[in-house]
This record gives structure tokens, C-alpha cells and sequence, in this order.
């Protein structure tokens, strides 16, 4: 039956051709003074980007001759858009907690998170991996499919649904016990429409005098291997949120995809990251800027800081994969995720290195690197745009002129 609709529904398309043959295909062109294509060291001059059905179609120094509706950035720097790869579009601001918001229906929440999604693709985020449905479950899946309907705009939106953690962590996870029970609770994510398999790892995350982070792991490592097989067989991947050094060695252990702040990592659990491709997504901003109340918690909290900085810089330098994350929600939304970028580069990255961290990098995190990440021809037009150099100031994206996802403009 589903052979003779498709069948027939292919012969409907063929009466509706016109006898003239197919229409000449829409185009629209983007003329970019500068361009960085997630891939170079380097930027390129005077770009014009065709795009078509909303992808690249080509990248050339010239406009064809007769071009109307050309979008003219001749004064900014193109870039692919961004992508953060921790976000919570359903988080609430501590002004919100205060209302009361917490108690707001499921469709007033859904509402704010749909509209902070937004808000990310203005920022020039066109990807972002969302990793929590904070108490509403399933709200960020919906949210992910009405913007892939093209209901409402929003960045591209990988989601996680209920994050996964043990019995007595609070009303916004989703409990499981035992390797069983977390089997359940992945396939009842999957169901819910999780693409990532949310794990919370640790809790009781402390200082030690020897200088690191330790904590108490959540579940063992029997139920997060369960838990990584399970997704993992339903082609579901596996983000774990581990601060110290017990959660962080369980998680690599077990085999997840990412392991999100990562504040303290052992060096030799490191290696194993490199072997095992695992992915750290350190939110640097957060945990080294937008965590502190006040400027004499933040100088207390020093020593703290010099440990976290100090794990990024030994991951930079043993080669593990970063892909940029910034934990947006856990700060508020008011601030782009973009301004990590600048601390990245403080504490080691180059500006190159930074940028393709929240580009071509990210997209392979997401495992969508043959659509987005970089601006090559066949790949979405998701373009930001912005003055100045980016190679020499990653400060310039926090400030984005021009936002374009799937060739359709939404900023400008
Ligand atoms: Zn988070």
C-alpha cells in the first residue's frame, strides 16, 4: 500500500509539471566584504554567496551580472551561524523563580522557552543542543518540531527531554534506578522525542586541598553503562553532565558522547577522552564569570577557578575534542551565549580555534557536519554577519548584524 501511494503521488507530480519544463529556481544572493568558512585559517575577500532552496550553492569573488535581490554585507565578515551546544530555552531566570514561575501551566512555559529559542537565533545561533527539559518535559521536543515545521522560528534544536539522574534528585530530572529501570527511562525519552540522552552524573561537587574537584557519582557504573547501551542502540547519544573527578572517570568509563563542564578531568582519563572521541564541553563563561553573586564570592572562589582554567588548557593541549557549550539558561538570556568566545581565547584557543569550536566542531558533535558548521556549496545558508575582523576579535560575534537560517533572513 505504501508502495502504490508513493507511486501515485509521484505520477501527481509529474501531471503538475508545467508543458514549458521546470521553473528557473529561485535565487537569492548574499555579497559578503569578508568571509570565514569554518574551515580556513584565513578569511577570503569579496564573497557572493548564491544560495538556493535555502543551501549554499556556490562561494565566488563575482556576481553574476544581472542580480536582483542582492542582500549587500560589503562592509561586514560572513561567517557560518553559531552553535551552542548546551542550552535551556526552558530554564527560568531568577527573577522568574521569585514570581513564582515554576508553577505556570505547560503551555506558558513551552511559550517562554519557544520565545528563548528565538532569542538564540537572533544571537546568531542557527544550532543549538538543548539539554533539559527542566520539569516540562517533552516541551523542548515540541518546541524542536514546530520550529523544523516551520510553525515558529528558532534555531535548529537537538533536545534531550527530561535529563536522567537517580531516585531523590529533584522534580527536574527523570529518575531511574537500576540498569533495567534507566533502560526504561532512555526509551521513554527516546519516545518522548529525546535526540540526547541527558545524564546527571554527580552531585556534591567539592574542592580538595590537592587541587581538584571531586564528587559524589549519581548513578553506578552498571546503570550508566545500561544507559549508554540504550541509547547508543537507538542511535541516541549520551551528554553527561560530570564536574569532578569520580563522575567525569564514571561517565568516560561508561562511553558517553560529551561530558558537559568537565571542571576537574584526571590527565589520564583525558587520554581516554582522546582514544574514545568523547567530546568535553566546558562552560567557561558560567563557571569562571556568571556563577559568582558578587565580586568578593568570585575573588574567594579563585583557587576554583584556577582548576577549571587549568582543565581547559591541559585539554587543549592533549587534543581532546571541545565543542562550545555554554550552559545559556543557567545564566540569564539577556547575555548571548557568545560571550564565551572571548574567554576561550583568553585561556588558550585561538581566535580560529574558537570560532570552528562553536561551528564546524559543534556540527560534528551533533553529527549534522554535512549540513551546517561551515559555508560550503550544499550546505544550509545559515549565515551570520558581523563588523570587523572575528579572526582577531571573537568579541565581534556578540554582536551580530545580520542572522540568515536556511537561506530566509531573520535579522538584519
Ligand atoms: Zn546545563
Amino acid at each position: 500500500m505504501l508502495i502504490a501511494a508513493s507511486v501515485l503521488a509521484g505520477s501527481g507530480a509529474l501531471a503538475q509539471m508545467p508543458a514549458s519544463g521546470p521553473a528557473q529556481p529561485q535565487l537569492t544572493y548574499v555579497r559578503c566584504g569578508a568571509l570565514w568558512d569554518g574551515k580556513s585559517d584565513q578569511l577570503q575577500h569579496d564573497i557572493v554567496i548564491t544560495i538556493e532552496a535555502g543551501r549554499v550553492r556556490t562561494l565566488a569573488t563575482t556576481a553574476p551580472s544581472q542580480v536582483s535581490g542582492l542582500i549587500d554585507l560589503s562592509d561586514q565578515t560572513c561567517l557560518p551561524g553559531l552553535i551552542d551546544t548546551h542550552t535551556h530555552v526552558l530554564a527560568l531566570s531568577a527573577g522568574e523563580m521569585q514570581q513564582g514561575a515554576e508553577n505556570d501551566s505547560v503551555s506558558a512555559r513551552t511559550l517562554r522557552g519557544a520565545s528563548l529559542a528565538r532569542r538564540a537565533l537572533d544571537y546568531g545561533f542557527t544550532s543549538i543542543r538543548d539539554l533539559n527539559s527542566m520539569g516540562v518535559d517533552g516541551a523542548d521536543a515540541d518546541i524542536s518540531r514546530a520550529i523544523a515545521r516551520g510553525l515558529i522560528p528558532g534555531p535548529r534544536m537537538q533536545v534531550a527531554t527530561a535529563g536522567l539522574s537517580t531516585s531523590g534528585s529533584g522534580s527536574t530530572v527523570h529518575a531511574c534506578d537500576g540498569a533495567d529501570g534507566c533502560r526504561r527511562a532512555v526509551r521513554e525519552a527516546v519516545a518522548r522525542g529525546a535526540n540526547w540522552i541527558k545524564v546527571f552524573a554527580d552531585r556534591g561537587v567539592r574542592r580538595l586541598p590537592e587541587g581538584i574537584f571531586d564528587d559524589q557519582p549519581t548513578f553506578t557504573l552498571e546503570e550508566l553503562r545500561a544507559i549508554v547501551d540504550e541509547a547508543h542502540r537507538q542511535a541516541r547519544r549520551v551528554a553527561a553532565h560530570a564536574s569532578g573527578k569520580t563522575s567525569v572517570h564514571n561517565a568516560v568509563e561508561a562511553g558517553v558522547d560529551s561530558i558537559e563542564h568537565g571542571m576537574y578531568i584526571a590527565p589520564e582519563d583525558m587520554t581516554v577522552m582522546l582514544s574514545k572521541g568523547i567530546w568535553y564541553v566546558p562552560s567557561l563563561y558560567l563557571m569562571t564569570k556568571a556563577v559568582f553573586g558578587s565580586p568578593e564570592q568570585e575573588a574567594q572562589s579563585q583557587p576554583g577557578v584556577r582548576i577549571i582554567i587549568d582543565t581547559f588548557k591541559r585539554a587543549l593541549r592533549t587534543g581532546v575534542k571541545v565543542a562550545y557549550g555554554t550552559d545559556v539558561g543557567a545564566f540569564d538570556w539577556t547575555t548571548t551565549p557568545a560571550i564565551q568566545l572571548p574567554l576561550m581565547v583568553q585561556h588558550g584557543m585561538t581566535p580560529v580555534q574558537a570560532l570552528r569550536s562553536a561551528t564546524a566542531a559543534a556540527a560534528e558533535l551533533l553529527q549534522t557536519q554535512r549540513d551546517v558548521g561551515t559555508l560550503e556549496a550544499g550546505k544550509f545558508a545559515d549565515i551570520v554577519a558581523v563588523s570587523g575582523n572575528p579572526l582577531e576579535d571573537v568579541a565581534a560575534l556578540q554582536k551580530v548584524s545580520f542572522v540568515m537560517k536556511g537561506g530566509v533572513v531573520i535579522r538584519r
